[in-house]
């Protein structure tokens, strides 16, 4: 029988399937709207100029100056261009970073946001925005900022390089892992986080074999969905806590800082969340934590921080920000046992 449980859904209209850019514009006048900014990073500009182009007049124009952590200049930027061209609505074409632009401009105009998602971080189902100002990291929560509509087509995703793919999966492996043993965790959000595994499981290795294969960035996409869903329902521990500590005091690359940790931060709780973690130990063979650190290898993905340019005196520094003002986790966060942790992910270690 369930235990007692809160579940409030994040109310997102989600159209997935291959070839379902195509209904783009219909979503655009769903939303009584006329005329979209098309949003996307600088080496997406093309594919979000052809998006303009597939759009016709419904478009009124692309700001392709997305940048990773939501830059507020940035933002300023994209907000000058909404109003010039007086636009009504966002279409964002990327992965996380573009989406952030498109909820942090939604956040200050209330615009209604359409997002094309192309990597696997899963933003696009949560109503969290985290924007960078002076070098400072803040996060907001808010209904505005979750998008109204999300579209998933595999298509627009056969050319996200193989390593970008693996990296972004992996970050979405490690919104179920967490999601698993989250405090405010859910029978619904415990679903979506297994088949999330699966799928990126499944789809992963086939991406890295074949960058092309439509069915499996389907299976991927749809991972995505289901751990992003799970990030934005329930709250993060370890993990999440020293991804940002890491990003943001040592400016290491978001989805890699995932990828590397995940094993880490796995074993780190899989004694103390051995019940709720045991469903995605069991899809690695047991051992979670060395289970997603062979899994990682095997599909090339970075190992070590230091192949990430973190040197290592500044892990007691990382060890010691990590335990201030900790998130919950279902093992106490101590300091010895978090820079030992560190310094395995630093030399790339299988975790112990
Ligand atoms: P990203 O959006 O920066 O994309 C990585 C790179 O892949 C970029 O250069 C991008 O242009 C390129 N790319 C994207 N789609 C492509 C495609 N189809 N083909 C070729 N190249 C493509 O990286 P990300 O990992 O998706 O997002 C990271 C950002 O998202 C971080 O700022 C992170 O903080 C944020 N994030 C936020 C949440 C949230 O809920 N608020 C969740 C996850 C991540």
């Amino acid at each position: 029988m369930a235990h007692e449980f809160v579940y409030t859904a994040n109310p997102a209209r989600i159209l997935f399937g291959p070839g379902s850019q195509a209904r783009i514009a219909d979503e655009i006048r769903r939303l009584a709207c006329r005329r979209a900014l098309v949003l996307s990073t600088p080496s997406r500009r093309d594919a979000a100029l052809a998006l303009q182009a597939r759009l016709g007049e419904l478009s009124v124009g692309v700001f392709s100056e997305a940048a990773m952590h939501t830059p507020v200049a940035v933002t300023e930027r994209a907000m000058a261009a909404f109003a010039q061209v007086e636009a009504d609505c966002v279409v964002a074409l990327g992965g996380g970073s573009t989406v952030g632009l498109a909820k942090a401009i939604a956040h200050r105009n209330d615009a209604p946001q359409i997002v094309v998602a192309t990597t696997y971080a899963g933003s696009e189902v949560t109503p969290i925005l985290g924007q960078t100002e002076n070098g400072l990291k803040t996060t907001i929560r808010g209904p505005d900022i979750l998008p109204e509509v999300v579209i998933y087509d595999a298509e627009l995703t056969l050319d996200l390089p193989p390593a970008i793919s693996v990296t972004s999966g992996l970050n979405a492996m490690a919104h179920a892992v967490e999601g698993l043993y989250a405090r405010d965790r859910n029978p619904l959000t415990g679903l979506m986080a297994v088949a999330g595994l699966e799928s990126l499981q499944r789809a992963l290795p086939a991406i890295v074999a074949r960058p092309h294969d439509l069915e499996a960035r389907s299976d991927a996409l749809y991972g995505a969905w289901l751990c992003g869903s799970v990030l934005g329902s329930v709250g993060m521990s370890l993990h999440h806590k020293l991804c940002h500590t890491l990003g943001g005091s040592f400016d290491l690359p978001h989805a890699e800082t995932h990828a590397i940790l995940l094993p880490h931060t796995a074993a780190y709780n899989a004694r103390a969340a051995a019940d709720v973690l045991a469903p995605a130990a069991r899809l690695f063979g047991g051992d979670l934590g060395g289970g997603l650190h062979d899994f990682a290898a095997g599909l090339g993905a970075p190992l070590a921080l230091e192949a990430l340019g973190m040197r290592e005196s500044d892990l007691d520094r990382a060890a010691e920000l990590a335990v201030m003002n900790p998130y919950w986790n279902p093992r106490p966060i101590e300091r010895h046992a978090i820079r030992e942790l560190l310094g395995r992910a630093w030399r790339g270690e299988r975790p112990a």
